[in-house]
């Protein structure tokens, strides 16, 4: 390692912890030393400190004792006459520099500096990341659409680069995370002048103005080990393997280095994240800690995404269609206000819909797109709007009618990948808003069409071998249409509602979050959704069929060893060889015994409340206090890793609603409690299953967070609604 790079890495590291001890005994001499601190929305304290040593920093005195801990793995500059290593002391000055870091912002925290704010423009930063954002993203991490993660470090030497550069990340859909400055200039600033659209919608996500600010990031990878991998607190070499192994962190720095550049990238180093920088430095190219070269240069800016992704090893494959806007999903997030609007289809405004049709081979001319009648191109003004029809027809030797909704259901995405076009729900409810840069870029209706015929064929590509995609826009001839079409949707409607655990013989496997989470094993059934929400049996089979080596694998149910709990041998089976040994034994429909294990991006929590005879239902991303005493964060870093936990399970939303609810623990009349917003977005369904269970009125039993918080609470509600959950058998 070069002596310039220690020696910067060690200094860095002890000018940083005497910085953070002067922000911590500021905010002790305003607070005290007792005062309670925590990170918004997180179940891990300082995540740093938390993963590597164990110690739950929860005050402002267990501050100074962190503080301690990063003093101990600084060491002495290397002398002029020393030469050789300086590797170990370089790293440990860097896993310093992140704790001390970490302190410092927590310190800020409590001053009430953080999240920054930029005093020119008012620009808030993002600072901390929280919980419910690692598990929103969770899905994304596991099934590929985010192979990696980009910090971003200064500033690029104009703004133009620092947009191409931006952009380069977001069509590789990698998540950028921007934090530093060059004399007050930064990328952040960069692309807030270009009118670049910043957030986590954009995938382009503003941590702070300082080089410090990289530590968020750094907080928001270590709780992919904690939430996902299950690695216990302290066990600091498991988080760090898991870390260089599954999280594909890089960071790109732009302008000159400096120690606290050098101290945090040593940090991160430890991490096994690499750095490209774009000046000439010395670099470092043992490899081992790193799965390539740890830092390196590249002086081109056209070439140093490229070059960060080949350090890092990431393989990306990204499949554009041909059309006259950026198109991944980075663009997905955006949203298209009325006076940016060119034209929109459908949103109750005009008659609109969308509708995959199984064909014949001989009947679907591959790539043809067809536009029937006025074609917008030629007639409206800005702010028009238009009926639309679109009807795909797809044919292919392994396609089957049930796989028409799954790939319907992709247009959406489809649609919103394009930057510029926008669009909402689906079937006969859809909504579709194209904006005036994406006009006068050129896109026109057949672009939608084209859309369809690329990537449907790419991402079904062993299911669908033509694609054909014809487009309405006259309305009455979409009226008659859509009459065709509501027939086909309810026909499949039908035909989803008769399939039951009981009709068929194979369930589906989901292994995606095994990147993650390696013991954790989705059993997916007719009547029972993966716990992310994302996969249901159909998507299983599709997928199976698509990529018959895939996350998504066949399990032939076996014989019922219990029905009333939902256990079959053929699933054991499976599941012994699919977790790697971690599951010997799944029951499907409890929570008390043996239940399925959860990853960490489940949507919902089911926790038991022993003292209410029942269990309540929390969804990711509320914030208030449960009835459990945790809140959903503290509940969730007790559920995740893969491993099964009897009383908690993570579920998906749509799993509430299914007749194989808990049903071996009394079904859903074992819900003592849940969140308004899953009372309302589910109001329907549960209404309906309600009935059937002989309790129309449960809904309004059930209590939620403004009945109470408490269980002491949840019970005098209970009794005084006269819950049947007081009736029922024992749960313990
Ligand atoms: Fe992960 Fe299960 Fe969702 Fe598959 S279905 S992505 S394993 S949570
Ligand atoms: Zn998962």
């Amino acid at each position: 390692m070069s002596k310039l790079i220690a020696a910067g890495a060690i200094q860095g590291a002890r000018a940083m912890v005497e910085k953070a001890r002067e922000a911590l005994e500021k905010a002790i001499a305003e607070k005290g030393e007792d005062f309670k601190f925590e990170f918004v929305d997180t179940a891990f304290y300082l995540p740093m400190i938390y993963a590597m040593t164990g110690f739950p920093v929860k005050t402002l005195a267990d501050m100074k004792t962190a503080l301690g801990f990063a003093e101990e793995l600084l060491h002495e500059s290397p002398g002029s006459e020393t030469w050789l290593p300086y590797l170990g002391e370089a790293l440990d000055s860097g896993m310093g520099m992140l704790f001390a870091e970490e302190i410092w912002l927590a310190a800020r925290t409590v001053l009430g500096l953080e999240p920054a704010v930029d005093p020119e423009t008012g620009y808030v930063y993002n600072g901390f990341i929280t919980d419910t954002i690692q598990r929103n993203l969770g899905i994304q991490l596991v099934d590929g659409t985010m192979p990696g993660f980009a910090v971003i470090i200064g500033a690029a030497p104009d703004d133009d680069t620092a947009v191409k550069i931006a952009r380069e990340l977001q069509e590789k859909n990698i998540l950028t995370f921007l934090c530093g400055n060059v004399n007050g200039n930064s990328v952040t600033k960069q692309l807030l002048r270009k009118g670049v659209e910043l957030g986590w919608d954009s995938r382009i996500v503003p941590l702070g103005p300082d080089v410090e600010h990289a530590l968020y990031a750094a907080d928001w990878a270590i709780r992919a080990s904690l939430i996902f991998g299950g690695k216990k607190p302290a066990d600091f070499k498991a988080h760090l393997l898991y870390q260089k192994d599954r999280v594909f962190a890089f960071a790109i720095v732009l302008g000159p280095l400096n120690d606290t550049i050098w101290a945090t990238g040593a940090g991160a180093i430890n991490m096994g994240f690499p750095a490209i920088a774009d000046t000439d430095i010395p670099v470092i190219h043992p490899t081992g800690v790193c799965i390539y070269e740890e830092v390196d240069k590249e002086l081109d800016h056209s070439r140093i995404v490229q070059k960060a992704i080949e350090v890092r090893g990431l393989k990306i494959v990204v499949e554009k269609p041909p059309i006259p806007v950026a198109y991944g999903p980075a663009f997905e997030g955006e949203r298209i206000r009325k006076e940016d609007m060119f034209i929109e289809f459908g949103g109750q405004r005009t008659p609109a819909f969308e509708w995959v049709r199984m064909r014949e081979m001989d009947e679907v001319e591959d790539g043809k797109i067809t536009v029937v009648g006025d074609n917008w191109k030629q007639q409206f003004e800005a702010g028009g709007k238009m009926p639309l029809g679109i009807i795909i027809d797809v044919a292919g030797r392994k396609m089957q009618k049930d796989f028409e909704s799954v790939i319907e259901r992709k247009i959406h995405h489809g649609i919103n990948e394009a930057q510029g076009l926008w669009h909402m729900g689906q079937r006969d409810l859809n909504w579709i808003r194209i904006n005036k840069a994406a006009k006068s870029a050129g896109v026109t209706l057949e672009h939608l069409g084209s859309i369809f015929t690329t990537m449907l064929r790419y991402k079904f590509r062993s299911i669908i071998d033509k694609v054909q995609v014809t487009i309405y826009t006259q309305e009455d001839e979409v009226k008659k249409l859509l009459e065709d079409a509501r027939k086909s949707y309810k026909e499949r409607d039908e035909r989803l509602g008769s399939l039951t655990d009981e009709t068929v013989d194979t369930f589906y496997s989901c292994l995606l979050c095994q990147s993650f989470a390696p013991s954790h094993v989705c059993v997916i059934s007719p009547e029972r959704l993966g716990l992310c929400g994302a996969y249901n049996w159909l998507d299983g089979k599709a997928a199976y069929e698509i990529d018959p080596t895939g996350g998504n694998q066949p399990i032939t149910k076996g014989s019922l060893l219990d029905s009333r709990y939902g256990r079959y041998s053929g699933i054991d089976d499976y599941l012994k060889k699919a977790s790697g040994g971690a599951v010997e034994s799944l029951n499907l429909y409890t929570i008390m015994e043996n239940p399925m294990t959860s990853c960490g991006c489940f949507e919902c929590i089911v926790a038991i409340i022993p003292e209410a005879n029942g269990v309540m239902l929390v969804q990711r991303g509320h914030q208030g206090m449960t009835p459990a005493g945790m809140k959903f964060s503290t509940l969730a870093g007790s559920v995740g890793g893969g491993m099964q936990t009897p009383g908690f399970m993570g579920v998906g939303r749509n799993f509430i609603t299914s007749r194989k609810f808990l049903a071996g623990d009394g079904g859903l009349k074992r819900v003592v409690w849940m969140t308004k917003n899953l009372k309302e977005s589910l109001r329907e369904a549960l209404t309906q299953r309600a009935v059937e269970e002989g309790v129309p009125d449960l809904l309004d039993k059930i209590a939620d967070e403004d009945a109470c918080e408490d269980s002491e609470k949840l019970l005098e509600h209970l009794a005084k609604v006269g819950h049947p959950a007081l009736e029922m058998d024992p749960m313990i």
